[in-house]
């Protein structure tokens, strides 16, 4: 069989065999599968009637949770392998054959419930490099969980709640996990959502109260220390502003963005830790390491920076840039 070829088509689009696979793209696009690697919003679409569609059964809930239905899909097919990405509940690389290994978004370290990504060798290597470049290396799970705690149980000394904002779907969860020992507990209702999912596949989450800005008043939360977890938004915004005059709330973001020490001050948080739910720099290096593939194409971030950083180790690598519309411009290039 001769080898896949790889080429943009909404999204990543890989031809392989009699087949051709459709990789997490942003509008349904014909193909004989496409694949949606997780539920975040920028890798979910609503697929025509009658497509198929390869994603695991929890991404497909978590989707569904969100508003988008990947109607009937499957998460079995000859010649695929899916493997767990670790990057939210129900993420999966993509495995075709020995041929392409296609990682989606993904985690290299495990965190609480979730786990790092899998790897299996493959001739060519599609990998996000969202943190591609070497500032981003991330602390150790454990110092920052320490750290938070210390700092939740000072402001909880001084009578005063705390609010931890990330990613409602992944980073909300695993903040649900860690630190909800402190309450009373408050949950946005878009983390209090992407909660119930996960209980459902034996994750247990501690129920709070739900909280929803658009309708709750300031007099909705209780005198003293709380701890609410909800999106990230802004310090500025009507609903923190409020609860910060009000209760003199501390408030603390989530993201490997916080890396850059302007992160928190750009966000009008408190507090910034960096945390997050992709490869840091490093982690990436070993991902790509573990894969020995061919030829390495990069997505997201800093792909062009990570593409020549691993040309200068000596691999073959190519940046897929969303602008750019076949891959074939770069295979002419020396
Ligand atoms: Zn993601």
């Amino acid at each position: 069989m001769p080898g896949a070829s790889v080429s943009i088509n909404s999204g990543i689009q890989i031809d392989y065999g009699d087949r051709r696979y459709l990789l997490d793209p942003r509008d349904s696009v014909p193909s004989d599968y496409t694949f949606v690697s997780h539920a975040h919003i920028d890798h979910v679409h609503r697929p025509k009637r009658g497509a198929k569609v390869l994603a695991s059964r929890e991404t497909t809930d978590l989707a569904y949770a969100r508003g988008y239905d990947l109607g009937e899909t499957v998460d079995q097919l000859d010649s695929i392998d899916l493997l767990d990405s670790g990057h939210i509940l129900g993420s999966r690389a993509l495995r075709i054959g020995d041929e392409v290994l296609y990682t989606g978004d993904a985690a290299g370290r495990e965190r609480a419930f979730l786990g790092r990504c899998r790897t299996r060798r493959a001739r060519i290597l599609i990998t996000e490099t969202t943190y591609g470049s070497p500032e981003y290396v991330f602390p150790s799970t454990a110092k920052l969980v320490k750290e938070v705690n210390t700092l939740i149980s000072e402001t909880f000394d001084k009578g005063k709640p705390v609010i931890l904002m990330g990613y409602p779907l992944g980073k909300a969860q695993l903040l649900c996990y860690y630190f909800s020992a402190w309450g009373p507990l408050y949950l946005h209702e878009s983390v209090a959502r992407m909660n119930e999912v996960h209980r459902k596949y034996g994750i247990e989450l501690k129920r709070g109260k739900t909280v929803d800005p658009a309708s709750s008043g300031d007099g909705d939360f209780s005198a003293g220390p709380w701890l609410m977890v909800t999106p990230l938004m802004r310090g500025s915004s009507r609903f923190l502003s409020s609860l910060k005059r009000r209760y003199g709330a501390v408030i603390v973001a989530f993201s490997g963005w916080a890396t850059d020490p302007g992160y928190g001050q750009y966000l009008g948080a408190d507090y910034a830790f960096p945390m997050s739910d992709h490869c840091d720099y490093k982690e990436l290096l070993r991902l790509v390491q573990e894969v020995a593939p061919e030829i390495v194409y990069t997505t997201h971030g800093h792909a062009q920076e990570f593409a020549r950083d691993l040309k200068r180790l000596g691999f073959t690598a190519r940046s897929l840039a969303s602008h750019q519309s076949s891959l074939y411009d770069y295979l002419r290039e020396p």
